[in-house]
């Protein structure tokens, strides 16, 4: 089984979501640089403060930083077997650092329109408690409450309209021609991302 994966696609496309569903069928770890990074910043490390200005910025962390902190968690024990990286490589430049040390059998490309990026990212929601992840847009219903656990709801500091155009463009122009990087490779799995989380999910079990 194919189990050293990488999930590719704009901001929005449900690369989380199916990370971490993957990630548990397969048993092993979803690794996500965002999360790394936003962790980091809660934590108020030194690299976490300097992660948290480039990203409130809608910028990129650089190559060098980001390779590291992959290269570090990939050498724990839990990812001998497999991962799934989420967010990760996001530059030509990363993919090929990856190359060095991870083989990667499988690239999940979730493909969804740029307006539907636009809309799912500006609704996201997450608990400030529990972590759970919400979309004001898919679940209309929802009030400012978590269902799991009544923490309140909040917006990532970069899922503002402003920083969400810059994040597109830069994703438009340092993480679109992955794309053909992997697709000339013959590792690239294109999947409809435009369709429910469970059908998407099957989608991808086949594939693997
Ligand atoms: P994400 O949660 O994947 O959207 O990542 C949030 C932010 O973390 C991004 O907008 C970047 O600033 C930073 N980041 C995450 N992964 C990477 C990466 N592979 N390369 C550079 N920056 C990254």
């Amino acid at each position: 089984m194919n189990k050293n994966i990488v999930m590719l696609g704009i901001m929005g496309a449900g690369k989380g979501t199916q990370a971490l569903r993957l990630a548990e069928f397969l048993q092993v770890p979803h690794i996500s640089t965002g999360e790394m990074f936003r962790a980091a910043a809660a934590e108020q490390t030194p690299l976490g403060l300097k992660a948290k200005k480039i990203m409130e910025s809608g910028a990129l962390v650089s190559d060098e930083i980001v390779v590291n902190i992959v290269r570090e968690r990939l050498n724990k024990s839990d990812a001998r077997d497999g991962f799934i990286l989420d967010g990760f490589p996001r530059t030509i430049e990363q993919a090929r650092e990856l190359e060095k040390f991870r083989n990667i059998d499988k690239v999940f490309y979730l493909d969804i329109s740029e307006d539907e990026a636009l809309k799912r990212i500006t609704g996201r929601r997450e608990c400030a408690d529990c972590k759970q992840q919400y979309n004001v847009y898919l679940q209309p219903d929802l009030k400012d409450k978590c269902l799991k656990c009544s923490g309140p709801l909040i917006s990532r500091a970069d899922d503002k309209r402003e920083t969400v155009k810059k994040r597109i463009d830069n994703y438009k122009r340092q993480t679109m021609p992955l794309k053909d990087y992997y697709e000339e490779k013959g590792i690239l799995e294109k999947i409809e991302g435009e369709k429910n989380i469970e059908e998407i999910f099957e989608n991808i079990k086949s594939a693997l």
